[in-house]
Order: structure tokens, then sequence, then C-alpha cells
């Protein structure tokens, strides 16, 4: 699909396929534009709806060119849950979620790796990397083993969960080890990506992957009919995603196949790693970053997030909301995901449910409104949280002597 570079400070223009990470004019964060004129003609000529649910039925809003053949393990097209018994406990009679869990390696980091992935071979690029916080290098390590191409990712020393980085090392990506926390390794990889033209940089800094994880946004509209939700609440670390799937609510409507109201963009933050939640707050056009983001949602522990100046953007434009959540009630959260609707995901993401419960009972969002909760990745990344405060199994012994007075009792 024809597109252009866009920078989202200075507005300065720069020509598709061009291999940077930021404005060459003013530093600013970069985005892809399309002529939505030209998509709508070639929407006409193909017929969107017969194609299966899944990232590439949106090829026409994609930014690759028409030869090459996407890179793919059958991302996207995951489930949008109806949760009744979730709802009524959290008082949202029109809940859902959307199991970003369900995507090949538990997280919807596969979409955009699937288009970033196509895009540098594309761009003739044979090696990519990226710095993680775990599912991104979970997510490269697996689309570049199926592209067959180098693979490298850095991770900041004790902050990844194991579940992840076991998946990096079966893709045989090539780990990095890096003092210091996720935010001084994304600063090293994207300086790296600088120097070094043959590496090409993954993280979402790089314009091409949002470009996939926006089709978020497009499936909900076509899961709920032609359609979208009151409000889609997302977990933010990056502040990458929350920013695509509002992108994929935009370019819908200036296709001309979704009318406004647009969907309020709420985003959630865990309380030890909040920037944008309080720049938001406080109405702040700038955020103050966090020297040393903490929480057990270890893939939004991060404090000098790449697109918070985006994430702002979308929130207010969609005239959304952010809020921050407590460990223990994104803990809270994610068992009752898991137990009440069998939804198992991993603590960032159970941070959207957390947060829905917490601006339920503030009146913010109301019990009428259409709420999708987006779960972002697969509990299994992180099984150590849920171990940890399980009191251990009971013993046969006291299992039998339970039913024996069970039946003493009948
Ligand atoms: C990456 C990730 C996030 C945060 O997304 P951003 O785009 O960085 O805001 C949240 N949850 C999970 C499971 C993730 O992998
Ligand atoms: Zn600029």
């Amino acid at each position: 699909m024809e597109h252009f570079i866009k920078c989202i400070s200075c507005g300065g223009e720069f020509g598709g396929n061009k291999v940077i990470y930021s404005c060459p004019n003013c530093g600013g964060l970069l985005e892809i534009g399309y002529d939505f004129e030209s998509i709508c003609e070639r929407l006409g000529k193909s017929d969107w709806t017969s194609r299966p649910l899944s990232v590439w039925r949106y090829r026409e809003f994609l930014p690759i060119g028409p030869l090459i053949e996407p890179i793919t393990l059958g991302e996207g097209g995951t489930s949008l849950h109806r949760c009744q018994r979730l709802g009524e406990r959290i008082g949202i009679s029109r809940l859902r979620v959307k199991n970003e869990g369900e995507n090949p390696t538990g997280s919807f980091k596969d979409r955009g790796m699937a288009v970033g992935i196509t895009k540098a071979l594309e761009l003739g690029k044979r090696w990519v990397a990226c710095a993680s916080t775990g599912n991104t290098s979970a997510s490269l390590a697996a689309y570049a083993a199926k592209a067959g191409i180098r693979r490298t990712v850095l991770v900041p020393k004790g902050g990844v969960a194991y579940g992840k980085i076991a998946q990096a090392i079966a893709h045989g990506a090539e780990i990095v080890e890096v003092e210091g926390n996720f935010d001084e390794a994304l600063r090293l990889i994207i300086e790296l990506a600088v120097r070094i033209p043959e590496l090409y940089l993954m993280n979402s800094v790089n314009p091409y992957r949002l470009e996939g994880q926006k089709t978020l946004a497009f499936e909900l509209f076509d899961q709920l009919g032609g359609r979208v939700p009151d409000c889609v609440v997302v977990p933010v670390g990056n502040a990458g995603n929350i920013s695509a799937i509002w992108k994929g609510f935009r370019e819908l409507e200036a296709s001309g196949l979704l009318d406004p109201p647009l969907p309020r963009m709420i985003g959630i933050q865990a309380e030890g790693a909040a920037p944008i939640v309080k720049a938001f707050k406080s109405g702040s056009d700038a955020i103050d970053p966090i020297e040393e983001p903490a929480t057990v949602a270890t893939a939004i522990r991060i404090g000098r997030p790449a697109s918070w100046k985006k994430a702002l953007r979308a929130v207010r434009e969609s005239g959304g909301l952010m809020e921050a959540v407590s460990d223990e009630e994104i803990l809270l959260a994610q068992r009752l995901l898991a137990a009440e609707e069998g939804i198992f995901v991993e603590p960032a993401s159970a941070s959207s449910i957390a947060g829905l419960m917490k601006l339920r009972q503030s009146g913010e969002i109301s019990g009428e409104e259409e709420v999708v909760c987006v779960a972002t990745g697969h509990g299994l990344k992180d099984p150590e949280v849920i171990v940890e405060s399980f009191k251990g199994p009971l013993s046969l012994q006291d299992f039998l002597l339970s039913i024996r007075a069970m039946a003493k009792a009948a």
C-alpha cells in the first residue's frame, strides 16, 4: 500500500520505506500516513469480508507493497469474549474481553511483528533487534525465525518473566543482558540501530510495527458487526499499543467505513510506572519520567514510555481517560478473569480489568456503556506470580477426610 512517514510533532513528511526511527528535523515520533481515497477504491475492488479474520484481512490498510509475501504465523483473529459473570460483578452489563493471549507467541506484539518483519524483508534487511521486557523479544524471535533472519534481543537484567525469555531462547535469538532497566536497554538499542544500518530496529518507535497493531481496532469493528464499543480499555507501558488502536479507529472513520462517535480510549498504567497517567490527570503536555519503575506487571514496568505523546493525544482526542492501579488490584483482577471467565492473562493484561473496576466504582464509566477490555498477553508467560501466592496442594489424606465429612453431613 502506498504510504508516507509523518512526524507527529512538526508535521514533516518523508517518503515511505525510509529507515528512520525519529523525525530528522525535530526528533519527534513518526507515524505512517496514507491516501485514503486510494484505499477506498481498492477496498471496493477486493472482497474484504470474505477473508478470514486476521491481521492480513486488512492488507489495504497496511504499508506493505503488493509484491511481498507476508511473514505470518497466524496472528490476529483473536476471540472477543462476552464476560457476563465478570461484568455483573463489576457492574457493566455489556463487557467483552479481546484475548490477545491467543496470538501465536501469546501477546498482541505478534500483530506488529508480522508486519514489521515483513517490512524488514521488503527493505532487504537480514538482521532485526529490539529491547524488551519480554513479549517483544519472544515475538521478534519467532517471526525472525520464520523469516530466516538474524535476531538479537536486549533484555534488562532481572526484569523479565521466565516464560518469555524461554520463548526467545527457543526461537534462536541472540540474547544480550543489559545492566539497568528497560528504558536504558531501549536507549542503547536505538543508538546501535542508528549507527549500524544492517540492524533493523523492531521496537515501537519503528512506525511500521504499530501499523500491524492497529488491526485490533478493525477486528473489533468487524466482530461487533460493523460497530464499535463505547470504551476500549488498554494496558499502557511504552504506549505504542493504545496509540495504534486509536489510529485504527481514526482510519476506519477516514475511509468512510465508520461514523462517529468513536470509542473512548481508556489507558491503564501500574501505580509504580504511571508517568502518562500523571500527565493526563494534571493536564500537562509532557511526562515526568520515573527513574525506577516498579510493578508486578513486568510488561508495563516502563518509566520513560517512548510513545507517551501519541498516547496522550489518543486519549484526549477520543474523550477518554487514564487511571493507575496497584499491584494488589492487578492481581485480584487477574484471578477474577481466570476464575470467573476462564481467561488466564499475565498481570499487565489484567490491569485493564483492574482499571475498569476502579473507574466503574468512581462512576467515570457507567454501567450502561459497552466496554471492551484488551487482554494483552497470556497468563503462562509469567506463571511464578500465581504459584507464589498458592498455599500449596491438599494432601491426599486431607482431601479424603473432607470427602468423608461431606458424606456424613449429607
Ligand atoms: C507490550 C505489552 C504491553 C504494553 O504495550 P505498550 O504498547 O508498550 O503500551 C501490555 N501488556 C502486554 C502483555 C505486553 O506485552
Ligand atoms: Zn518533526
